[in-house]
């Protein structure tokens, strides 16, 4: 037996979980009930809500025959609903396609709605004893912290990287010198997983694993398993026509719907575009570009950056400041410090400010 396995096993002996409801059970029925409800819910949580399942519907033909209705009341308060309706639609496929006898094989197990790989596994051991890998959340946590496995977990290659040292940290097979086998070493598992390395404050110094962890050893216990990569945000750019005349600037009110619905804004113009054919054409005004005092800047949405490029435009003499007679768009013309008291969005104000400070300066 692996020295991981056996301390494992050493371990859950003295300081694992023995007397939850579903231990020391063989009936497949009821830990694949047992396991569902753990998918997303804590052991404590869990406890009422599955004494009072199996109270209602105490076998495999009970659940069948029951009305997703009732299932669902029995459900109620424990959240992630789908769970409740694939066991449902598990225990009536189970009842037609194989005679109302629970699968034995893990291949088969882990082809019923809502049961993956690991679930499956699970089901697998406590049910009859095959010698199977778990990876849930917690195992991979355990894996990636003693084995200082650095990427995040996730990732299709880690994964499946953690599976095959799930794989080969397995008790051997049949070798019984430590009580309980697989069923205790995959207990083991579980149980450091929820009491000891747990994600926020392990408890190191309690743990049967801390003279064979790379994480502990390396002062990396914080930071691993990597969290998921963040996606880079996207980036959009934007001109924002600071067309000036007369003292005054022109600002225009956004749509009702979109990004700074209903706030007075700067016009907006693509990138694409030439400024003085853009005014021409829209505002009708014939323009003439002013120095560019003020530097391009980022402003942060949820989803996307904006990289707004100010361009600074003077009305020609020959040409009348309009509000332009564009349908449905309202426009004024605005001093700087009274733009500065209206509704306008964050950046927009930013913009104006540095219009104003570089007026000043
Ligand atoms: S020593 Fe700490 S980080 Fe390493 S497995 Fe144990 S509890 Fe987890």
């Amino acid at each position: 037996m692996s020295s991981f396995a056996e301390k494992m096993i050493r371990w859950q002996e003295s300081y694992g979980r023995h007397h939850l409801p579903w231990q020391n059970i063989r009936d497949p029925y009821v830990i694949w009930v047992s396991e569902v409800m753990l998918q997303q819910t804590q052991v404590t949580t869990v406890i009422p809500y599955y004494l009072r399942f199996l109270q209602r519907f105490p076998d495999l033909n009970s659940l069948a025959s029951a009305s997703l209705d009732e299932v669902l009341a029995q459900w109620s308060g424990l959240g992630y609903y789908s769970r409740g309706r694939n066991l449902h639609r598990t225990a009536q496929l189970i009842v037609r396609d194989h005679q109302g006898i629970f699968p034995e094989k893990v291949e088969v197990i882990c082809q019923l709605p809502g049961v993956g790989r690991s679930t499956a596994a699970a089901i697998a051991v406590f049910a009859y004893g095959a010698r199977c890998a778990i990876l849930d959340g917690n195992v991979k946590r355990i894996l990636a912290r003693c084995f200082g496995i650095e990427r995040y977990p996730g990732e299709r290659k880690i994964e499946a990287l953690l599976w095959q040292k799930a794989q080969e940290l397995l008790p051997e097979q049949g070798e019984k010198d430590v009580n309980g086998g697989i069923e205790a070493y995959t207990q083991a598992l579980m149980d450091l997983g929820a009491t000891v390395c747990t994600r926020i404050k392990p408890k190191c110094a309690i743990c049967p694993l801390q003279s064979d962890c790379t994480a502990f050893r390396n002062d990396a216990v914080g930071r691993l398993p990597a969290p998921k990569p963040r996606k880079p945000m996207p980036e959009r750019e934007t001109v924002l026509l600071m067309l000036m005349a007369q003292g005054k600037i022109l600002l225009e009110k956004r749509p009702a719907r979109g990004i700074w619905g209903g706030l007075w804004c700067l016009p907006e113009m693509p990138v694409s575009e030439n400024a003085i054919e853009y005014c021409a054409r829209h505002f009708g005004m014939e323009v003439q570009p002013l120095p560019p005092r003020i530097p391009s800047f980022v402003h942060i949405f949820t989803h996307f950056r904006l990289r707004i490029h100010p361009h600074p435009l003077q009305l020609n003499l020959s040409s009348s400041a309009t509000t332009g007679d564009h349908i449905g768009v309202e426009r004024m013309w605005t001093t700087l410090a009274d733009a500065l008291t209206v509704a306008i969005p964050a950046p927009v104000a930013k913009l104006l400010n540095m219009a104003v400070a570089s007026r000043n300066a």
